[in-house]
């Protein structure tokens, strides 16, 4: 069982299966989330453990309406917690341990800021993922 916290804790979560991989979004607005790096995880696998009553959730432009988390007592982005689709990205900041976790991908580089060099020898991709 993988765990997983905001900054202040009221948002407790865990993973039944732990993520085999961190992608890394460059879009601006995963950037101004401060949610960049996340794991993917499917919905069975999800349990919340505490704090739904602390979970906002902002929705962004039509094309990416999918609601961002974050806890509102500490602001801590918490990636599409709340999503009702089959699989969807948990940040990956929210994770407790270091998993040993790899880059598995880039996207969205086209928007990427000058001052993130990425360092890794993992795929980039423009927009989305092909
Ligand atoms: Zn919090
Ligand atoms: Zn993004």
């Amino acid at each position: 069982m993988v765990t997983a916290s905001c900054l202040c804790g009221a948002v407790k979560f865990e993973l039944a299966k732990a993520p085999e991989f961190v992608v890394v979004c460059h879009c601006s607005r995963c950037r101004k989330v401060g949610s960049s790096a996340f794991v993917m995880t499917r919905k069975e696998n999800l349990n919340l453990l505490s704090g739904a009553d602390q979970i906002g959730q902002v929705a962004t432009d039509d094309q990416f309406s999918l609601p961002r988390c974050f806890c509102r007592s500490c602001g801590t982005a918490l990636g599409e917690i709340l999503s009702t689709e089959d699989v969807f990205p948990i940040s990956a900041h929210c994770l407790d341990e270091d998993l040993n976790l790899e880059v598995r991908l880039h996207e969205h580089v086209a928007t990427k800021p000058s001052w993130y060099v990425i360092g890794d020898d993992a795929k980039q991709f423009d927009g989305d993922p092909k």
